[in-house]
């Protein structure tokens, strides 16, 4: 008897983790959001940084050439309010058009946040986005989401459903 009701907790148990894990994958959606920054577009980047991310095999589900205001772009960084450079970063992400985009790829978060490199591009990966293109770690090119839940946010911050493909 006593077997009996261990064997049933062990499936029940088997079958919880194998549903947690059935509910990470479908949660994990492969999709990151990127915006190649004011510095970048600025400096006439913009073409070899689209290059670089679909020559690493990421496929570009909506795209878009935008300028954001210093309303909207506090709103997209509001998790960095508290931080010292949060004035600066604000400025900087309205000082110029910028371009947004979702992006594809397995793993598409990891993926993509080592092709950018480290936010100090003084600290990036040889051949990283950010160490060929980036002035600075304030002017550093490239953002990229640091989790799927905030990659949802932050490409529906910019694009419709309509202007997703
Ligand atoms: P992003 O979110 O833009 O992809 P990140 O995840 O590498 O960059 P975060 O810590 O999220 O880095 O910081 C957001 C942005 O704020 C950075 O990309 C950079 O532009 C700016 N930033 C971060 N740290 C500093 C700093 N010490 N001084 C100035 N700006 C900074
Ligand atoms: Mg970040």
């Amino acid at each position: 008897m006593e077997a009996l009701i261990l064997l049933s907790f062990n499936i029940k148990l088997k079958n919880c983790i194998f549903a947690e894990n059935l509910i990470k994958y479908t949660m994990n959606t492969n999709r990151t959001f990127t915006m190649i920054k004011p510095d970048a577009v600025a400096n006439g980047h913009i073409g070899s940084i689209l290059n670089d991310i679909t020559s690493a095999g990421f496929k570009i589900i909506a795209l878009k050439y935008t300028k954001l205001t210093a309303e909207t772009a506090g709103e997209f960084y509001a998790v960095h309010k508290a931080r010292p450079f949060y004035a600066d970063l604000v400025n900087f992400m309205s000082s110029g058009p910028i371009v947004a985009a979702i992006l594809e790829k397995d793993n598409a978060i990891e993926v993509f946040r080592a092709l950018i490199g480290a936010t100090n591009p003084a600290e990036a990966a040889e051949g990283t986005i950010r160490q060929k293109y980036a002035e600075s770690i304030a002017a550093n090119a490239v953002h990229g989401s640091d989790s799927d839940e905030n990659a949802a946010i932050e490409g529906d911050f910019f694009f419709t459903a309509t202007e997703r493909f």
